[in-house]
Formats: C-alpha cells, sequence, structure tokens
C-alpha cells in the first residue's frame, strides 16, 4: 500500500485496518483468546500480544512517525518509560506536569530509584543547568492543566548535548496538532483516554519510540510488569480515532470562539489557551497545527464562585477528565497534587456542541457568583 505522503487525518482514517484481500473485514476484529495455538519456537500468550492492540498501535505509529505500544492506561504508558530507567538516573521534569505524571515521580524519588528534577520549564537555563548529568528529559506541551507550551526541538537540542533522551507526553495535541518526533522526540506518550478515544468510556494508553529498539524495549516493559490494554479499549479506540480529525476541527473552532468570549467577560480575569499571548504564541504557532480543544479560565470571585459555576452549569457537566464528546468542566485545584493551579482556574474541556448552547450555559452560570452583593 503506497502510504508515503498520506497526510494525518488520512492516515487516522486509513491506517490500522489489517490484511487487505477481498473479503476481508473492514475492521480487526475483537480478539478474545488469552492463548494461541503452540508453533514450533517460541510461546504465545496474550499478555505478550493481540492482533486488536497491533492494529491500534500501527495506526498511532504512523500518525507519529514511531512504533508504538498501547497500555492500560495514559499513566501506564507513562510509566513504561520510566521502569526502562536505571536505578539512580536522573529525570527532567516540568513543575507543571500532570499531576499523575508528578505523583508517580515522587515514588520513584521516594523509593530511591529516581533521582527527580522538576524545574519552571519557562526557564531555559534552569532546564540547561538540571540537564547535565540527566538520563531522561520529559515534556508536556500544552500542559495540563496550565496550558502551557514549551519549544520541544530547543528542549531537545538542549537535553540530547547533554546525552539526555526526550520524551513527550502529546495528550493535549494528539498528533493531529503536533508531532513532537520530528522536533527531535525519542518518545512520546498519550493517554487515549482522552481525545485519541474520545468517547468518555474507556481508559486506555500508548507510548511511542522514535526506533525500534526504543519500542522494543517499551513492549519489553509492557510484557514484563503486564499494564496490557484490553482488546475492547483498543477497538473503541480506533474506532474513535477514525473520527478525531472532525472532531478536533469542531471542537477546536468552538474553543476559539469560547475564549474571545471569554476574555471579555467581566468576571473573568484570565484565559488560558496554548498561544495565547507572550512567547507561547510564536512557539505554538510554529509546533502545532491547531490550537486544541481544552482551556482554562479563572474567575473574579475566587474559589467559591469557580465552585459555584460548576453547579449551576445544566448543559455542560462538572466532571473532570476531557476530550469527550460532551463538555466538562472542573476546578482542578480540588484535586490531590494541584499545588502549581491557581484555585479558581476552571478547565473546560470543549466538546461537540454547539458553540451557542455552550456560551449562553457558562454566561449564564458565571452571573452565579455566591459573593455578589447586588
Ligand atoms: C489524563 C492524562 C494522563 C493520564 O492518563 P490516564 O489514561 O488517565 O492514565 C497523562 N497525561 C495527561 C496530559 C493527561 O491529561
Amino acid at each position: 500500500m503506497a502510504t508515503n505522503g498520506w497526510r494525518q487525518a488520512t492516515i487516522a482514517i486509513s491506517a490500522g485496518r489489517g490484511t487487505r484481500a477481498p473479503g476481508d473485514p473492514m475492521n480487526v476484529p475483537i480478539h478474545l483468546s488469552s492463548t494461541y495455538r503452540a508453533a514450533e519456537y517460541g510461546l504465545d500468550y496474550g499478555r505478550e500480544k493481540n492482533a486488536g492492540w497491533e492494529a491500534f498501535e500501527d495506526a498511532i505509529g504512523m500518525l507519529e512517525g514511531g512504533k508504538a505500544v498501547a497500555f492500560a492506561s495514559g499513566i501506564a504508558a507513562i510509566g513504561s518509560i520510566f521502569s526502562g530507567l536505571r536505578a539512580g538516573d536522573a529525570v527532567v521534569a516540568p513543575a507543571d506536569a500532570y499531576s499523575g505524571t508528578r505523583r508517580l515521580l515522587a515514588m520513584e524519588a521516594v523509593r530511591g530509584v529516581l533521582d527527580v528534577r522538576l524545574v519552571d520549564f519557562a526557564d531555559r537555563d534552569a532546564v540547561s543547568k538540571a540537564c547535565a548529568g540527566a538520563r531522561l528529559l520529559w515534556a508536556e506541551s500544552p500542559s495540563n492543566p496550565l496550558l502551557n507550551v514549551v519549544d520541544i526541538a530547543d528542549l531537545a537540542a538542549i537535553a540530547h548535548r547533554a546525552g539526555a533522551d526526550v520524551a513527550v507526553d502529546n495528550t493535549f495535541a494528539t498528533p493531529l496538532l503536533q508531532r513532537p518526533m520530528e522536533l527531535g522526540a525519542d518518545f512520546v506518550v498519550h493517554s487515549a483516554t482522552k481525545l485519541i478515544s474520545g468517547h468518555s468510556d474507556i481508559l486506555l494508553g500508548v507510548a511511542v519510540g522514535a526506533n525500534p529498539d526504543r519500542a522494543e524495549s517499551l513492549r519489553m516493559q509492557r510484557t514484563a510488569r503486564g499494564a496490557i490494554p484490553g482488546p475492547l479499549e483498543t477497538y473503541l479506540a480506533l474506532r474513535g480515532l477514525r473520527s478525531l480529525p472532525a472532531r478536533l476541527d469542531r471542537a477546536q473552532a468552538t474553543a476559539k470562539h469560547l475564549v474571545s468570549r471569554l476574555g471579555r467577560h467581566p468576571k473573568v480575569t484570565r484565559v488560558r489557551y496554548p498561544g495565547l499571548a507572550g512567547p507561547d504564541r510564536a512557539i505554538a504557532r510554529r509546533q502545532m497545527a491547531g490550537l486544541g480543544t481544552i482551556l482554562s479560565f479563572e474567575v473574579s470571585g475566587g474559589p467559591a464562585h469557580a465552585d459555584a459555576i460548576c453547579r449551576n452549569v445544566q448543559l455542560i457537566q462538572h466532571a473532570t477528565s476531557l476530550g469527550g464528546p460532551e463538555t466538562l468542566i472542573e476546578r482542578r485545584a480540588r484535586a490531590a497534587g494541584e499545588e502549581m493551579t491557581p484555585p479558581a482556574l476552571l478547565r473546560l474541556s470543549v466538546g461537540q456542541e454547539d458553540v451557542e448552547d455552550i456560551w449562553a450555559d457558562l454566561a449564564e452560570a458565571l452571573d452565579h457568583d455566591p459573593d455578589d452583593r447586588r
């Protein structure tokens, strides 16, 4: 099959379809089998392989420009990279990384396994210094939930000069909007729970290695530690991937409208969205094909006001997670490990509803400030 030169949206629809003989199914079926009839050499066991995993992995690998390995969750995919490191290895990670990533790193530090160096990635000199003697640089762009953007190519150059590998959490952008391997990343990870599967119905992760050796080390971690995905999960994620280009286009257009309306609202003190202002703007426009479907904003009445908004929305759902068809809102600082997050920050995952209905709901809820004395 001549797949050279396919654009990302075409790959999302066409990759991972298995064999293509007349009469073959259009979709790789769900294989429910824990074992396979023995071959002359080797063991074929369900913890090692599944045709459905491979279909999903083919598609993600092609989108990211590497070789993908699916895991039970995003955090399991992230863990597979950390557990591939040696005892005593140093990891440089952003102070505003996803809370689950920071918790996992903190656990490895407490066990004395990893030397974890959390730094402000906006401070290029601090990153440079921390990279001395490090084995891995971890990046997340845009970050969850502050929507900070970092220059992946620049960070990768700094890390590689110091002899460190580079891993990027690409969950917020998806490979349709950002391809970290083209910018120098050695590993990419996703919470496929979010935009890739896209329907708030499964948990799944995927890690991608830039070359076969790196992918093989991820696969070995999966087999040895057992954080394998379910066959139904990879089927549903690949099914969700087919509509990712259309879902992204629509939610991104809605996000853009909401960003500009929130920015003009008297009770909104700050809106965060990739590339909105400052040096992030040029970086986001250079390394991303679009600015994404997640935004955060802060409100004038503090955390009580933010909580009231979550209680008062009708159409928008008050729930954690992101990337589904329904618009979700959450005051992130309620969760554990969110010391970096402003207390009145609301994260909004923009869904597929009509933009006017989302805005009407949000505008109405914004007026319910419990501290307002009118
Ligand atoms: C949700 C999330 C994860 C963790 O993924 P799970 O599928 O929940 O394990 C990792 N990184 C980012 C940026 C996320 O939003």
